[in-house]
């Protein structure tokens, strides 16, 4: 008998765990030179003993060999995140704009299509306001960010604050407790920090000295109304979406004339999908590759360095999830059970990659094909929904960054003391986050800038709790498209029912 694709990625899960680990425990350091090698120091700070090398793996300055790992990773990334991410980013742009247009266009009439595009977005309101007051309320209950080794962390800022001033006495001149000097001070610490935390915090103090107002330009409003074609070409989920339902609408406005139009992405759209089938069938082996690698850069002790913070995000998701599936069945009338084997597939992907876009083909399918849900309500709602219904990411904005001002409140460059205003503000920045979020890893982490930016807290702190974000990811993924699989129930079913 073959095996069900789910088991076999449930069963490649466990292997890349199984393979992960033993590669996380025997070498420390994670950033060896393209040749494979780190220095002493970095063989230290990564806590391996001074003697658990042989002689033959060092260089001539000493340096030490660590190739065999540094090889596993390449090969691993080399399938996992270069082949497989890879194959699936070359069919999101088309699939997304395929998928709306024959979506779209398969709805009878423009009352209908306005109908299903209401619903819809009712769902996503409701679902992900529930998201981040759940967030905000554990965040705010559990005080993840006064919990564990958090003295440490206070303490270890302490000491790098202590080292930047006595750094900026020596440079400047000037004294840094001054109010006078307050403003140079910080900036040269955010410039400090930025030299030292490379090119993720780059990404991230690019966007910093941005308003809410910028950020909502820049992230939400530009990118929709772009060029198409340029859309297409970078993946400019917003802008694809914008532009297929324009276009679809206007296809169902022009009519009969337009039929030629409508009957080419109704066969794109068949075709799409078979590539996507063909992509799903080698999907085990690659989400064994991603996981290991994962698993062996990270290793255990994420979670013993930021268990709080994780727990608590897990469980605000888990307890979402519970609420999400109370909704499927009472809204959506479909037994949670059900749902869950309808949906599993898809869960594991995007547990794997991270990435709602990514998923989005194998959440269609399933969906449609082991949920009962009509192709033209899953096509329209999907990809709008794996763009702009992210209930994971919206709970996670919350809680990281309440958990970092519970850390580092009271640090000299922070000076927050929480209070309502700030979790309002909170509140609203992270829905804002979770829908200019793209639906690829890590997009979260990025638009997390605007949260911490419009309640004062510097975003040199967020590589804080990066060690830890791949594997959030893979949680929040997942009730990403859990809540954009439930959201294209509940429609299908107020559809299919007049009364509802
Ligand atoms: N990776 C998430 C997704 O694709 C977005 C995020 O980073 O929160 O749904």
């Amino acid at each position: 008998m073959r095996p069900r694709l789910h088991n076999l990625i449930f069963l490649c899960m466990a292997i890349g765990i199984a393979v992960g680990l033993p590669l996380a425990w025997s070498n420390g350091p994670k950033d060896a030179d393209k040749n494979g090698f780190v220095t002493r120091q970095e063989w230290a700070d990564a806590g391996e003993p001074a003697d658990a090398f042989a002689a033959e793996d060092l260089d001539a300055d000493g340096n030490i060999d660590v190739g065999w790992y540094h090889e596993t990773l390449l090969w691993l990334d080399l399938v996992g995140k270069i082949i497989f991410i890879g194959l699936l980013k070359m069919i999101i742009a088309p699939l997304i704009l395929v998928s709306i247009v024959a979506g779209i266009t398969s709805i009878p009439s423009f009352g209908e299509a306005g109908r299903i595009g209401w619903k819809a977005l009712a769902y996503y309101v409701v679902t992900t306001t529930v998201a981040v007051t759940l967030g905000l309320v554990l965040v705010l209950l559990v005080q993840p960010g006064d919990r564990g080794n958090v003295e440490t962390m206070r303490t270890d800022r302490l000491a790098e604050i202590e080292r930047a001033d006595a750094a900026f006495r020596a440079e400047t001149g000037l004294d840094p407790t001054l109010e006078e000097n307050e403003a140079r001070w910080l900036t040269y610490l955010a410039a400090r920090e930025g030299e030292v935390r490379g090119e993720r915090y780059e990404r991230v103090a690019s966007k910093k000295d941005r308003s809410t107002y910028d950020m909502f330009v820049d992230d939400i409003v530009r990118p929709m109304i772009a060029n198409p074609f340029a859309s297409l070409t970078t993946r400019n989920s917003l802008g694809i979406i914008f532009f297929a339902i324009v276009l679809a609408l206007a296809c169902m406005a022009v009519g009969e004339p337009a039929r030629p139009l409508i009957d080419l992405f109704q066969a794109a759209n068949h075709v799409v999908m078979r590539i996507t089938i063909w992509l799903m069938a080698i999907s085990p082996f690659a989400i064994l590759c991603l996981l290991a690698a994962i698993v062996a850069r990270h290793g255990p002790a994420v979670f013993e360095t930021l268990g709080w913070y994780c727990g608590t995000v897990v469980a605000g998701i888990l307890i979402h999830s519970a609420f999400l599936l109370l909704v499927v069945w009472v809204v959506g009338r479909k037994s949670p059970l059900a749902f869950i084997r309808g949906i599993r597939e898809a869960w594991a992907i995007a547990f794997a990659t991270r990435s709602s876009a990514a998923t989005l083909p194998v959440t269609v399918r399933c969906v449609t094909k082991n949920l009962g849900v009509s192709p033209k309500v899953a096509n329209f709602t999907l990809p709008v929904g794996a763009t702009l219904n992210m209930d994971g990411t919206a709970l996670y904005e919350g809680v990281a960054v309440i958990f970092l001002i519970q850390i580092f409140g009271s640090m000299p460059d922070v000076g927050i003391t929480l209070e309502l205003g700030h979790v309002v503000l909170i509140f609203v920045t992270a829905v804002l986050a979770s829908v200019g979020a793209a639906a690829v890893p890590d997009a979260g982490l990025v638009t997390m800038v605007l949260v911490a930016t419009a309640v004062g807290l510097p975003v040199y702190y967020l590589p804080f709790i990066f060690a830890v974000d791949a594997l959030l990811d893979m949680f929040r993924t997942s009730v990403n498209i859990m809540g954009d699989a439930i959201g294209a129930v509940v429609v299908d079913r107020l559809e299919g029912d007049p009364a509802g």
